[in-house]
């Protein structure tokens, strides 16, 4: 194979984890003398998706929020709690400004090479990529990449659940919405036998983007996720309004242990790297700290392959995801649960994979305990045992 240009680390995936781990590759000093290059397929200039994320620290992307909220509701049927979010903040960042703010830092940086390009093939060999795309190949010592093939992986042992959505960024004429309060999940909708909520975050007291999320089940044409957002809507008294923006997507909600494929010199990131959180499907904050990391590994000079990416919250996160799949359309309840009997700042220190023991017990036990333990025995008899008696 022809080797058009040699690096020393090459990112294959220019979107949300290659352009963070950019970011900090390039404001390191510890970097400066590392060539590295970023491949991308796509043009990324577009708002295609929105990042929000709950934090009590500054970080990089603090300089690009597009808004911050201090207050957050919960709902369903019979329940509804409203609480102030300090010490937290929960912002959001939309993916243009993210996209262009990332792309000319790149852009500056004279280590640093972008390339539109389709990566073809990752041939890993004694220590060292090649990595082969439609315009050249390319050498590295350390490959990290972003591109996520689902079919690639035999999710059977750890179900895959997918969490879709479709949003309305609405206008109203009327004041209407309170713009420091974000409605995290509503589940006071119809459940359909499935797990659904509506999400809402009000950008001013005018417009405000309402998403229809459903934990599982199959993709819906667009068209069953906006008649539900008018219903919701309809239910809110919002009668007169205007669509301004529309995002849809879908997050994989897995425990697929993505991080086994990595070597001392390659390295899967963000979603194909596991980093999206199995019960929640929240990415970014959790990608700024494995970058941070990954980062640390690099300049102590440690085996990048002994990097850690499982900790018990993997653990919860595989139990909490079977209970999901075995809750036959009460999967509402568990969140209920959690909200109603836990204060909602504990939740969220423990969904950020910050709590103690200790606090993870109460949590614990604030749930119907026997849900989780029979999820838990069918999980110990369907995967240990089977491995057990196989071996
Ligand atoms: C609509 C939407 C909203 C989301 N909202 C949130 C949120 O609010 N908070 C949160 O924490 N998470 C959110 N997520 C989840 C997650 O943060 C995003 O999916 C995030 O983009 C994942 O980052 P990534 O780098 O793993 O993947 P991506 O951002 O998808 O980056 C992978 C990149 O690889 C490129 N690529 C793929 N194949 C090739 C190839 N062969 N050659 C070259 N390039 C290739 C793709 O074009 C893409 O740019 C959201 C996801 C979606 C879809």
């Amino acid at each position: 194979m022809k080797i058009d240009e040699k690096y020393d680390f090459v990112i294959c995936g220019g979107g949300a984890t290659g352009l963070l781990l950019s970011n900090s590759l390039i404001s390191d000093s510890f970097f400066d003398n590392k060539k590295v290059l970023v491949i991308e397929k796509e043009i990324k200039i577009e708002n295609d998706r929105t990042f929000s994320f709950w934090d009590n620290q500054k970080n990089i992307l603090d300089k690009i929020v597009f808004k911050s909220w201090g207050k957050a509701e919960f709902k369903d049927m019979e329940f509804s709690s409203s609480f102030s979010l300090k010490p937290y903040k929960y912002k959001m960042v939309r993916s243009d400004k993210f996209y262009s703010f990332m792309k000319r830092k790149i852009e500056k940086a004279s280590n640093f090479t972008y390339l539109n390009a389709n990566v073809e093939n990752i041939i890993k060999e004694s220590g060292i990529n090649y990595i082969e795309t439609d315009k050249g190949n390319f050498q590295c010592s350390i490959a990290f990449s972003s591109i996520y093939n689902p079919e690639e992986f035999e999710f059977k042992k750890y179900p895959l659940i997918k969490q879709h959505f479709l949003g309305w960024t609405i206008e109203t004429h009327e004041d209407f919405f309170d713009e420091d309060k974000i409605r995290f999940m509503d589940f006071s909708i119809d459940q359909h036998q499935e797990i659904r909520f509506m999400y809402v975050l009000p950008f001013s007291k005018k417009s405000a983007l309402f998403e229809y999320t459903f934990f599982g089940g199959e993709v819906m044409k667009n068209s069953d996720y906006e008649n539900e957002i008018k219903k919701y809507l309809d239910r809110e008294g919002i009668k007169k309004y205007k669509i301004a923006e529309i995002e849809k997507g879908v997050i994989p909600m897995t425990c697929y242990p993505f991080f086994n494929a990595n070597t001392d010199s390659f390295i899967r990131i963000g979603t194909s790297g596991g980093w999206t959180k199995p019960s929640t499907g929240y990415t970014i904050k959790n990608s700024i700290e494995k970058i941070d990391m990954i980062l640390k590994f690099i300049k102590e000079d440690k085996p990048l392959s002994k990097l850690r990416f499982k900790n018990r919250f993997w653990y919860y996160d595989v139990l909490f995801l079977d209970v999901l799949v075995d809750s036959k359309g009460k999967g509402s309840r568990v969140f209920s649960d959690l909200f109603r009997n836990n204060d909602p700042l504990l939740l969220f220190k423990f969904l950020g994979e910050k709590t103690n023991i200790f606090e993870e017990i109460r949590i614990f036990v604030s749930v119907n305990i026997m849900t989780f333990v029979k999820s838990l025995i069918k999980r110990v008899k369907s995967v240990y045992l089977k491995d057990f008696l196989r071996n």
